[in-house]
């Protein structure tokens, strides 16, 4: 598939920050002079006590240590907070937007301090201290960023878990970090549901099977009661009913952990990534005010979960750190119904709008009813992230949302990169859907073969970064061994991704996925990113999942999973066009062996396909399937085994 190139639209380009050669120049000094580009752009930061030495860090076998700014002190929380008191006090931080459509609020820089510092002096009656770690296990309300905020205020290392998982997998993450304390909410809201959190956190510490929990605070959201724990549960009103607002920000070292966050799961057990303070605030900042091109007037729509990196980076620390308002939305995209992103764009008048792929095709298998009702008309630029967006979803989001007037940024990093990496900065480049095109400043992305020998020129290979960033995770939560074996010795003085990509003609970066998805069919090597956007091209499909499995003859055949369009018929006849179609689009070597209907897909509790499960049922060999704590939906798993076609 050759790529349509969309120009960066003129609105875009008039003040942006960047432009192709101020971004060639710019990066070119980074990586040409990083210690003296960092020293720089760490000054973005308020320290209470400056750094001297900027970068000190080592890829090198058996000796992975990574520190930046490691000499100077400061608070991220005083970062997102107290610095923007003398000029923002009353300019809003945080829009929060309701699971239901008539529930919102506002709160300033100076309630955010307010609140933030109450909570802070709570948690310090409950015995909370420097280097303690907080599970916080929370709905979308703006709570969640005041407990993580709080947090970071006393220096206390949060590890927020996602809210949508159960009680196994919180009792996991409670126990691999240690947590003192658990921060929780009688019930979230999602859907127009209730989600009953306390009960989890209940069930997931029921037979001490966390023992090293002494509290648990409960944040009143709705008015379902349960039960409460004497001497171990707390109600978050009551807790903080008679704190003051005074509550000095610890003086932190750069190098303190910040948070501990789990990954999404999506190839296997958890990793408890670690970030620490000074390195991860530049980048968290320095990435948000470029990529989405900042100004100090902006509403900004990160419609992640707080429970990713995605809503730490970019809901909570990057956005705060810059005097953004940062919108929070508790409930889903597709409720009331799929009119609600864009009817919450013009109620906010907002001008950035950060989301996933899995949000866009969800939105898009309902046609043009996501953009009933709303203008959208305040959007300036779109943001994607989290797996490679297929061309067809780009085109329908830049045009059905975006009105065909906004860059879109698809943004490629991990949990493990702290920000994003890659990604079509505005007005820096072109655009060309499926590709994140660029490296942010600093980051020396390079494609190798499996040998770890470096690729040059329009290529495709293994994705590995040769030299750290700020914001790079310094390691696993007590693990560091895991640190360096997963991520620094398949190829030896590099980090690598786990990620495959391929570099046109202009050496622009195309994600092709993960490295242990790609198939290898008759000796080809195919993506699964591209075989699944050639399906989702074609205007009966909602959604693909390409994986291989063991062919006798092929080496590896292409076995495909495919959710249809709402009211399409999944029949014989689409399977012979669908199997066409791709030999057309793409190739004849990537022609589907077996297409199953699929009406949901395995995926992560953050939205993303999980192949590895496809993979086995792919291969008639699902007894096993590994770690699916982290599955949102078993019951699809089930009804794919049934169904499977490869007996
Ligand atoms: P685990 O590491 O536990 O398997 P995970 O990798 O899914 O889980 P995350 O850190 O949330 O956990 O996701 C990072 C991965 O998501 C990347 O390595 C990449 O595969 C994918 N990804 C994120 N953004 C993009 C993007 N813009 N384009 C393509 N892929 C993306
Ligand atoms: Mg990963």
């Amino acid at each position: 598939m050759s790529a349509h190139v969309y120009p960066m639209p003129d609105a875009v380009k008039t003040d942006a920050r960047l432009n192709p050669e101020t971004y060639a120049s710019k990066y070119q000094d980074s990586v040409s002079n990083p210690e003296a580009f960092w020293a720089k752009e760490g000054e973005r930061l308020t320290w209470f006590s400056p750094y001297s030495k900027v970068k000190q860090t080592s890829f090198a076998p058996g000796n992975i240590d990574i520190q930046w700014y490691a000499d100077g002190t400061l608070n991220a929380c005083y970062n997102c907070v107290d610095r923007h008191l003398a000029e923002r006090a009353d300019k809003t931080a945080i829009i929060w937007e309701g699971d239901e459509v008539d529930v919102q609020k506002s709160i300033s820089f100076r309630e955010l301090h307010e609140q933030v510092a109450k909570f802070a002096n709570g948690l310090k009656k409950l015995g909370v201290k420097k280097g303690d770690r907080v599970a916080i296990y929370m709905p979308m309300v703006p709570e969640a960023a005041y407990a993580m905020l709080a947090c970071a205020r006393l220096g206390a290392v949060h590890s927020v878990i996602f809210a949508g998982f159960s009680p196994n997998a919180i009792a996991d993450r409670v126990n691999d970090c240690g947590a003192k304390v658990v921060i929780t909410s009688n019930e979230g809201r999602r859907g127009g549901k209730g989600v009953p959190l306390k009960p989890n956190v209940d069930e997931a510490l029921s037979d001490d099977a966390c023992p090293t929990v002494e509290h648990v605070v409960i944040l009143k959201h709705t008015d379902v009661a349960y039960d409460m724990q004497d001497g171990r549960d707390v109600w978050w009103h009551e807790l903080i009913g008679d704190c003051d607002t005074d509550c000095p920000a610890e003086v932190m070292n750069a190098e303190d952990p910040l948070f501990i966050l789990y990954t999404s799961g999506s190839t296997g057990q958890p990793k408890g990534v670690v970030h620490t303070t000074g390195g991860y605030m530049v980048y968290a900042s320095m990435t948000h005010e470029y990529t989405f091109d900042i100004r100090e007037d902006d509403v900004y729509w990160c419609a992640a979960d707080v429970g990713w990196v995605t809503g730490h980076s970019y809901i909570v620390y990057g956005p705060l750190a810059n005097g953004t308002t940062t919108l929070m939305f508790e409930g889903v995209p597709t409720y009331p119904d799929v009119s609600r992103i864009g009817k919450v764009v013009d109620k906010h008048k907002v001008n950035i709008l950060y989301t996933a792929p899995t949000a866009i095709r969800a939105l898009m298998a309902k046609g043009d009813s996501a953009a009933k009702g709303s203008k959208r008309d305040t959007l300036r630029i779109l943001g994607s992230v989290g797996e490679p967006i297929n061309p067809e979803a780009w085109e329908w989001y830049y045009k059905t949302i975006g009105n065909s007037r906004c860059p879109i940024v698809d943004t490629w990093w991990q949990t493990e990169t702290g920000g994003i990496l890659i990604a079509p900065f505005p007005a820096a480049t072109d655009m060309k859907p499926g590709s994140a095109m660029l490296p942010f400043f600093g980051v020396k992305p390079k494609l190798v073969d499996n040998e770890g020998q470096e690729l040059q020129g329009a290529t495709e290979g293994n994705l590995i970064i040769e030299d750290s960033w700020p914001g790079q995770a310094r390691t696993l939560w007590g693990d560091h061994e895991r640190f360096e074996q997963t991520y620094f010795s398949t190829y030896k003085n590099v980090y690598f991704t786990g990620d495959g990509a391929r570099r046109d003609e202009d050496g622009d970066f195309w994600i092709t996925g993960r490295v242990d998805d790609v198939l290898n069919v008759s000796g080809h090597r195919l993506g699964t990113a591209e075989i699944e956007s050639a399906l989702v091209a074609h205007e009966c499909v909602a959604e693909a999942a390409v994986v291989g499995y063991p062919h006798d003859l092929k080496g590896q055949g292409i076995y495909v999973y495919v959710t249809v369009v709402d009211g399409v018929e999944a029949n014989d006849e689409l399977k012979k066009t669908l199997v066409q179609w791709v030999r057309k689009e793409l190739s004849p070597i990537a022609t589907p062996d077996y297409i199953q209907w699929s009406p949901g897909l395995p995926k992560t509790r953050s939205g993303k396909i999980m192949r590895r499960i496809l993979r086995k049922i792919a291969g008639n060999d699902y007894s096993n399937l590994g770690d699916t704590s982290t599955l949102a939906d078993p019951s699809v798993v089930d009804s794919l085994i049934e169904n499977r076609l490869n007996r």
